[in-house]
């Protein structure tokens, strides 16, 4: 099984929680841009102080500062031997600067969680975040339909993608995700 991977879904379908299990599991690291830009949100940078009055609405942040940040993120040294990305790529720009940070070697397996729209807005409303507003929900989930789901095709021609029901509890869809990982 290949370690440069990607998980893909809706917000507030457990991507983040399932990557981090999943990571720890494999020895390689969680590469959360979500995560990454609250954490300049939480360290006041300038950066941070841009991102969050766009997160707050729930739009996407500028391809150019998600993208330097990934970039910089896999050229250390823990991601030689592999990554799991969550949150990015997340349009086709996004997905295009990625195969030109990749090169030659690409992505080995995208995990596409699967979660009913009804279920992730009870989901996400429940988590309580900062941008997690009835209304930056649907935001983002209109951002999700129109950006991101059109990457599943994209990698689905590649043969990348590994599709895995995320409703249930969390270790009974992590063994999905490593069930089909091992296949
Ligand atoms: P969720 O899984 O609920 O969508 P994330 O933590 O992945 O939450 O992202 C939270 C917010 O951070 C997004 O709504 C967006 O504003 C910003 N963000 C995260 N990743 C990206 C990205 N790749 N491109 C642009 N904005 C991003």
């Amino acid at each position: 099984m290949g370690r440069r991977l990607l998980i893909l879904g809706p917000p507030g379908a457990g991507k983040g929680t399932q990557a981090q299990v999943l990571c720890r599991a494999l020895g390689i690291p969680h590469v959360s841009t979500g995560a990454m830009l609250r954490e300049h949100v939480e360290a006041g940078t300038d950066l941070g102080r841009l991102a969050k009055e766009v997160m707050d609405t729930g739009d996407l942040v500028s391809d150019a500062i998600v993208v330097a940040m990934v970039a910089e993120r896999l050229a250390r040294e823990d991601a030689s031997c592999g990554w799991l990305l969550d949150g990015f790529p997340r349009n086709a720009s996004q997905a295009r600067a990625l195969d030109e940070i990749l090169g030659d070697r690409g992505i080995d397996s995208v995990v596409m969680v699967d979660v009913p729209e009804d279920e992730i807005v009870a989901r996400v409303l429940a988590r309580g975040r900062s941008d997690d507003t009835a209304e930056t929900t649907r935001t983002r989930l209109a951002v999700y339909r129109e950006q991101t789901a059109p990457l599943v095709e994209l990698y689905e021609q590649r043969g990348l993608v590994r599709r895995v029901d995320g409703v249930g509890e969390i270790p009974a869809v992590l063994c999905r995700i490593v069930e089909v990982l091992a296949e």
